[in-house]
């Protein structure tokens, strides 16, 4: 085997010469179109925040409820067993005062986003939900405090973790169903 470096023929077009402009160029912005599937646990997920309600899948194993679900523990090496609906409430296992949008662009100093992991009611500790707080101002949140979500309008939902607009304090137990 040689080491050297194999040899094309042609001309190499550098940067610098593109940027100079000595070769054509075109420009357009590409439409990419694509789809994929959510898979059974999450597709059913999704279905429920369309309908205003929060589904998690229990593991009997383990005794762990998972929201998200999974249709598979990963402790256990074994299929989860079944759907548990959940409450809308929970609490704020851990949380970010956020000078970032999600797209990266930077937000006003005196306008924060209160990004959390929302731990829910129902579900087993130490996962739960990444949303925004709302109805709050930061040096108010803290971890463990309850908050309750706050939905879009039915007409308005589309099967997406934005149907919960965000979570706001909540006074109270979890609401039985
Ligand atoms: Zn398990």
């Amino acid at each position: 085997m040689s080491n050297k470096i194999r040899s094309y023929p042609g001309t190499e077009i550098t940067s610098e010469e593109a940027r100079a402009g000595r070769y054509l160029l075109t420009k357009y912005a590409a439409e990419l179109k694509y789809s994929w599937s959510s898979g059974e646990a999450i597709s059913r997920f999704l279905g429920g925040l369309r309908d205003g309600e929060l589904w998690g899948r229990k593991c009997k194993e383990c005794g762990r409820t998972m929201v998200p679900p999974r249709m598979y523990c990963e402790i256990c090496f074994r299929e989860t067993d079944e759907w548990v609906r959940l409450q809308d409430t929970g609490r704020v296992g851990t949380y970010s005062v956020s000078y970032v949008n999600a797209d990266a662009s930077r937000r006003k100093q005196e306008e924060p986003i209160l990004v959390a992991v929302v731990e829910i009611d129902g579900a087993s500790p130490m996962m739960g939900i990444l949303h925004l707080l709302g109805e709050v101002l930061p040096d108010k949140v803290a971890v463990g405090m309850k908050v309750k979500a706050v939905w879009k309008p039915k007409d308005e939902r589309q099967g997406a973790i934005t149907d919960i607009r965000y979570f706001r304090p909540y006074r109270g137990g979890p609401q039985r169903t």
